[in-house]
């Protein structure tokens, strides 16, 4: 028996709220429960939102100077003490240690690039746009905000967007995955650390009670979401109902395209870390493979021998690859391979015979290749977010890229060749937010923007980066006029500049 409870973060400390509801948290390389956690009523959602809006006021007139300082001593912080991090995502998501070091660097690139908000901040500014007359610009934050974040980065994801809303004003409530909860209050610990005060960034533990009550509160400006298709549409369509900005980035179905030019040796290497790294439970990750013109049997030859050496294992042990997060997404997963075998696919390499290296309660399925999958079988039209990498091929390069652009999906795809021709032309007609060249997970730097397009992406703004600035803050041009003895005297002709 477990008593470990993980609650909310409000106010700059742990708070337990009034909600008795919980759900267990498992160490999916044991399959143990190792903690419950809380999950928050409305009435708790209600205290984080009042922290936020306590505290924004003051955070929002605090010098950027300040925030700056507090910036910089939490990525200090977080650069000195990410393995601890690292551990806890292991712990609870079964992502092995080293992935989940890659992921808390990736999420340190953001505050790195949060620390130059004097820099991003700027406006602009005319002197005599009209005789005397000066306009210049600024953008401010535009309140409490909230972050609502996937199971699958519990540290990346939520630091893709609130070290940049707290470095452009606001205040935050964190919301993040039930299934992977105590990385966001170690996070907010840190913060404290840092000398963030108290109120700026809160973490409420829940499920959709609290994302509802965040939704509809009319306390939260704006919110960011990461995770499933569906329930982003579902929180596209509520928070911006409810007058709020939004930016909900949801599932995924990428591709990596291989031309009969390329190094298949590269790509092969490509295909296996982007097929099985994180067991395939990353937005990013290649999920189909398109040979085209015949290159199909070497390459799936080239992937399963290198595929058959991947260690899959406890997260904690040096393996390559972890579990799966829950087992009801394990089975989920296997039930996939399942469908795709019933369906007259060939199963080149079946993970459902793994022999792991870790407990034998553990969610386990090892790396599976799934070839001669036709675009209508339930492997393909899916998001399996497992380590099941389905082969399709096709005659040309024109069948390709027909085949991702009538995808629904349109987050990150990839290819592979030699012929800069190609590449140029795939770069300019393929309709995804992230394109890879010889490069299979295209994940932008923090100072680009992260995005997908179609059901991967609803609201027209992306993650981080210069799209991230502008999503926390409001625009507003000030016409500034000091009068002297000259002035016009009255007029009430609409203000125009020919003097
Ligand atoms: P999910 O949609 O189940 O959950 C995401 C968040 O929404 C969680 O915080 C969860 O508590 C909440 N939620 C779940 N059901 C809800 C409901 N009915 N109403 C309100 N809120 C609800 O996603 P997940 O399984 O945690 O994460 C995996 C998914 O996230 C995959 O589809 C993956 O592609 C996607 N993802 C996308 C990106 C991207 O950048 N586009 C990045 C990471 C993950």
């Amino acid at each position: 028996m477990t008593t470990k409870t993980i609650s909310h973060w409000v106010d700059g400390k742990s708070f337990v709220g009034t909600s008795t509801k919980t759900a267990p948290v498992t160490n999916p390389a044991t399959g143990e429960v190792t903690a419950q956690v809380a999950l928050a009523s409305v009435e708790d959602t209600r205290a984080a939102i009042d922290a936020a809006a306590a505290a924004f006021p003051a955070w929002r007139d605090t010098s950027l100077a300040k925030r700056v300082q507090i910036l910089f001593k939490f990525r200090e912080l977080l650069n000195e003490r990410k393995p601890e991090l690292a551990k806890i995502i292991t712990s609870e998501h079964g992502k092995v240690l080293d992935d989940a070091l890659g992921e808390v660097t990736r999420g340190q690139e953001v505050v790195e690039f949060a620390c130059g908000i004097p820099h991003l901040l700027k406006g602009g500014m005319t002197e005599n746009a009209s005789t005397k007359v000066d306009v210049f610009s600024i953008r401010q934050p535009i309140g409490p905000v909230a972050a609502i974040s996937p199971f699958n980065f519990p540290a990346m994801v939520p630091m893709w967007f609130f070290p940049i809303a707290i470095a452009t004003g606001n205040t935050v409530v964190l919301k993040p995955s039930e299934k992977d909860p105590s990385a966001a209050i170690w996070m907010a610990e840190l913060w404290a650390e840092a000398g963030l005060p108290a109120g700026v960034f809160n973490v409420l533990q829940g499920d959709k009670t609290s994302v509802d009550e965040l939704l509809t509160n009319s306390g939260i400006k704006a919110i960011s979401f990461v995770g499933s298709t569906p329930i982003a549409q579902y929180v596209y369509n509520t928070g911006t109902a409810h007058g709020k900005r939004v930016q909900a980035l949801g599932g995924a179905k990428n591709h990596m395209v291989v031309l009969p030019d390329a190094d298949l040796d590269l790509a092969a290497d490509a295909a296996v870390n982007a097929g099985f790294g994180s067991a395939g439970e990353r937005c990013m990750a290649i999920s189909a493979l398109v040979a085209v013109g015949g290159v199909g049997d070497e390459l799936v030859a080239k992937i399963n021998e290198r595929a058959k050496t991947i260690k899959t294992g406890d997260g904690t042990k040096g393996c390559d690859m972890g579990p799966l997060v829950t087992k009801q997404h394990r089975d989920k997963v296997a039930s996939y391979v399942d469908a795709g075998e019933a369906d007259g696919a060939t199963i080149a390499l079946d993970g459902r015979q793994v022999q792991p290296d870790g407990g034998e309660n553990g969610f386990w399925l090892g790396p599976t290749v799934i070839d001669n999958v036709t675009p209508d079988m339930s492997v393909y039209t899916d998001e399996i977010f497992g380590p099941v990498l389905s082969v399709l091929r096709v005659e040309s390069y024109d069948d390709a890229l027909e085949l991702i652009n009538s995808n629904p999906y349109g987050n990150g795809t990839a290819i592979f060749t030699n012929d800069g021709g190609a590449a140029r032309r795939f770069q300019n007609e393929v309709e995804v937010g992230m394109v890879g060249i010889n490069v299979p997970i295209p994940v932008p730097m923090a100072y680009y923007s992260f995005g997908g397009w179609k059901s991967s992406l609803f609201g027209d703004t992306h993650a981080h980066g210069a799209e991230g600035i502008h999503f926390f803050t409001r625009g507003k041009v000030i016409t500034e006029r000091w009068l002297d003895p000259s002035h016009g005297g009255l007029n009430l002709g609409f203000p125009q500049s020919h003097h």
